[in-house]
């Protein structure tokens, strides 16, 4: 039979030695690293991956030529080392080599009951990590040495041999158990869920211990110099003092100088500044803020290991800016270093993740951030709700247009129903709400007010509870919080993102609070107003609602009249907050009904109002309903049936226009078309539109400029997009009515079904959320390039909800679109996510 050699591939970390992340994992390419920076890191010798491969295989491995370089009685630890922190890996076994012999010898120099915890740690966990043996049997009480004695007899019983004394076999076992650990199927599944790909690899490093006792100064501990929460510069960590106060029970110190105890700084002032001096060369050389790891032997320091801080979004936002500040990383890294997704946490308060969740329900996560506040089932209780000065959560089974009053007045919204572009979300993220909608699993019974939970709970108006818009789940109570933190460092990353970015970000923004969030957050104009929403505040449905029932051309234009300088008002608000910005102002939308009321109480009030009989009022309501009101009358359809509506918004903008003019940068509104499907659509209003222009400026004798563009979010418009460009300077592709129509799916039903559709692999993902490149990708393309061919200077734009998520918006830039819109608390994030998308289309460029 052949003998099969031993495995000899491993290397001591040297600072020339050829170790690699790819082949020997982060920890080892770290300690190379500390190493070469001249850190006093103990012997060390890496093992990489194919090594320990071999080893789980059943290869046997050279151990005593890894213990050679760690001297004649080695005493070492093996740590895993995969490519990535993150994937975790088998637990680190400490003491390898502890025997009689050097048990006797540590007993001399330290004391026979420092000795015995040594020698006992290291049974307990070779006995249930290498061997498998039941951890219970180690459970051994009484004095040090009694315990010690007990472990070594249940080693010899149960396995028929005494403790095994040869280091070398020791260590073979160890790495042949950490290195099998690492294949099986949990630890498998569980770095996968990470992120880990099927074939990642594990390096393992054996390292000389460093024993953290003796007469001087002695212990363990870790140290970094950020918050791990904040990421503001401070010392933090602990160190466990093992020194004189040894009797098996370490001693806590501060790190630096505190009132409340003795400090390591105090203690030990060389070894604190050794430390200050070595996160400082790591901060500079690593190029990252690292946490150490360290041991003290009778005031020998040795540092053990390096990681980078774990961190809090804030706080890497803190460190990114930081680092490139002091031009330790260039503005490029500092920018790629933050996940444009993270951004949302610093807009808005959160659940603080170190507290108490009582979750009543799971649904999703449509707009991010956290409210408290006390259930109210309508919108007129959150009216009285806001008037009492008390924070509500709105709870409905879907919301409405007549909603948004109630909306504007809640700390938060959950829903029954819904998806990602229901009403609910697509409202709440443009008033920054935190809300989460498609709860199916919560019954609602809003004539009884409340709300009966998938576990049986019942929860009733004025009960308190906590919207996690974030997780999408719903709580139980008030939850503890985290403020939001947009602070300079925010700002001045985005500052930094804008000189890198090169396509443009606007925000939709329908009501002066929506634009003066869309300033704060440094948008480039507004993309979408959605006029419709300015007609919901009380004074001015009654008047919608006189135009909708007027019986005559007259008395429609007596309404309008009326609705007119409340426009004019609302727009001259908008151009003054954007400051010369372009505003894109969509005229009226919906189909008519939506602003009429559907209960009794409403129906009276409107009778009451228009002064006409219930029944009759009644009647009219229901002859407007339609089948399928998202294909009926609505958006330019309205223009062109009811053209006075149209018109009188023009000649608000053109008014409003005017007004500012000369007040601060000059104004060019632009004006967008909704639901166009012909050519011909564009070529009526567009006609109207030029009237009304040419009429204003008779009227006040002076000039001004205005854009006319059309919105494409008909399949048709995107397929005809040629012929429309005739009459249009600009395209805007509203991909939410986009993919509800080119998916035929209702953007307000589809969360019924989308979680079974996405688990099942029909959709990889929700249409509404994540654009469909493949079919609503491929009519933006189109759309795109017929509008350009007709008209190269034609200005293409999204202002759907994907507009804000950051693998839309890199389908639009490497697809030329001039700018993105999206909802204003969305706007930092696709700030942040256009500059990533450049900074690596200039690092590599064939990837765009
Ligand atoms: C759209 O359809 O994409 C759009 C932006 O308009 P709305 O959501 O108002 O229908
Ligand atoms: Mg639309």
């Amino acid at each position: 039979m052949q003998k099969i050699e031993p495995i000899s591939d491993f290397d001591r970390i040297t600072p020339t030695a050829a170790i690699s992340l790819k082949t020997h994992g982060f920890r080892a390419k770290c300690l190379q690293r500390l190493v070469r920076l001249d850190l006093p890191v103990p012997v060390t010798v890496a093992l990489p991956a194919t090594t320990v491969r071999a080893i789980a295989a059943g290869h046997p491995v050279d151990c005593p030529a890894i213990l050679a370089d760690f001297g004649p009685t080695p005493l070492v630890s093996v740590r895993p080392s995969p490519e990535n922190p993150d994937w975790g890996g088998p637990a680190t076994v400490l003491n390898i080599g502890m025997n009689a012999a050097r048990h006797a010898a540590l007993a001399r120099i330290h004391g026979e009951e420092a000795a015995d915890a040594i020698y006992l740690g290291f049974i307990q966990s070779y006995a249930i990590h290498v061997a498998r043996l039941d951890p219970e049997m180690f459970e051994t009480g009484g004095s040090s040495s009694e315990a010690l004695r007990a472990a070594l007899h249940a080693w010899a019983e149960e396995m028929d041999e005494p403790f095994p004394q040869d280091p070398a076999q020791q260590l073979s076992e160890v790495l042949r158990s950490m290195a099998r650990a690492w294949e099986g199927t949990t630890a498998r599944l569980l770095r996968q869920a990470k992120g880990a790909p099927a074939e990642a690899r594990l390096g393992l490093v054996v390292q000389e211990m460093a024993q953290d006792l003796g007469q001087g100064i002695s212990g363990s501990g870790v140290i970094q110099f950020v918050d791990p929460a904040t990421g503001v510069p401070q010392v933090t960590g602990r160190f466990f003092n093992r020194s004189r106060a040894w009797h098996g029970k370490a001693e806590t110190l501060y790190l630096t100088q505190d009132p409340r105890g003795p400090s390591l700084e105090e203690r030990a002032p060389e070894i604190f500044a050794a430390l200050c001096r070595h996160g400082s060369v790591c901060r500079a050389r690593l190029r990252e803020e690292m946490q150490i790891e360290f041991t003290i032997e009778d005031s020998h320091l040795s540092v053990l290991d390096a990681v980078k801080v774990q961190r809090s979004s804030r706080a890497g936002l803190r460190i990114a800016v930081a680092l490139a500040d002091d031009q330790v990383i260039t503005r490029s890294e500092a920018l790629l270093r933050v996940e444009p997704r993270a951004l949302s946490e610093l807009l808005h308060p959160q659940v603080d993740p170190r507290g108490r969740r009582d979750r009543f329900a799971r649904g999703i996560a449509a707009s991010p951030g956290a409210a408290v506040g006390r259930i109210v089932f309508s919108s007129q209780a959150a009216q009285a709700s806001a008037a009492r000065g008390e924070p509500c959560i709105l709870v409905r089974r879907e919301t409405s247009p007549e909603d948004i009053r109630g909306m504007n007045c809640a700390a938060g919204v959950l829903t029954e129903r819904g998806g990602v572009t229901s009403h609910a979300a697509v409202i709440a993220r443009g008033l920054g709400l935190p809300c989460v909608v498609g709860a199916s699993e919560i019954r609602l019974d809003a004539r009884e007010r409340r709300l009966v939970a998938p576990d049986g709970r019942v929860f009733r108006e004025g009960d308190l509870i906590t919207v996690d818009g974030t997780a999408g789940e719903a709580l139980a109570g008030e939850a503890a919080m985290l403020a939001p933190a947009l602070d300079s460092c925010f700002r001045k990353l985005l500052s930094w993102a804008d000189e890198m970015r090169d396509i443009g970000v606007r925000a939709n923004a329908d009501t002066p609070a929506d634009a003066l969030v869309a300033r704060q957050f440094e948008a480039q104009g507004i993309g979408l107003c959605r006029t419709e929403h300015m007609f919901f505040t009380d004074d001015r449905l009654v008047v919608m609602r006189e135009m909708i029932f007027a019986d005559s051309a007259t008395d429609r234009a007596a309404a309008l009249a009326r609705l007119l300088p409340m426009q004019r008002a609302d727009f001259v608000q908008l151009f003054e907050i954007m400051q010369g910005h372009p505003v894109c102002i969509r005229l009226l939308d919906p189909p008519l009904h939506e602003f009429l009321p559907h209960s009794r109480e409403g129906l009276l009030e409107l009778a009451e109002a228009l002064d006409r009989p219930l029944s009759e009022v009644t009647r009219r309501v229901e002859a407007m309903a339609e089948f399928n009101p998202m294909l009926g009358m609505r958006g330019v359809r309205l223009g062109v049936a009811i053209p006075e509506i149209y018109d009188m918004q023009a000649q608000a903008i053109f008014e409003a226009t005017l007004e500012v003019a000369g007040r601060g940068d000059p104004v060019v509104p632009e004006i967008m078309i909704p639901l166009v499907s012909a050519r011909r659509e564009v070529e009526l209003v567009k006609t109207r539109i030029d009237a009304v222009a040419a009429a204003v400026h008779t009227k006040y004798g002076r000039e001004f400029a205005y854009r006319l563009g059309v919105m494409v979010e008909t399949p048709r418009a995107a397929l005809r997009a040629g012929e429309i460009a005739q009459h249009a300077a600009f395209l805007s592709f509203g991909t939410n009515d986009l993919t509800q129509m080119t998916y035929g799916l209702s953007r307000d039903d589809a969360g019924r079904f989308m979680n079974t559709y996405v688990q099942s692999g029909v959709f990889p993902e929700d249409p509404f959320h994540i654009l469909d490149v493949d079919g609503v990708g491929e009519l933006l393309l189109i759309g795109a390039e017929r509008g350009r061919a007709t008209r190269p200077d034609l200005v293409v734009s999204i202002c759907g909800e994907h507009g804000g998520d950051p693998e839309s918006i890199e389908f639009c830039r490497r697809a030329g679109f001039d700018y993105v819109s999206c909802s204003p608390y969305r706007v930092p994030l696709a700030r942040l996510a256009a500059a990533h998308l450049a900074i690596r289309s200039r690092e590599q460029p064939n990837a765009s």
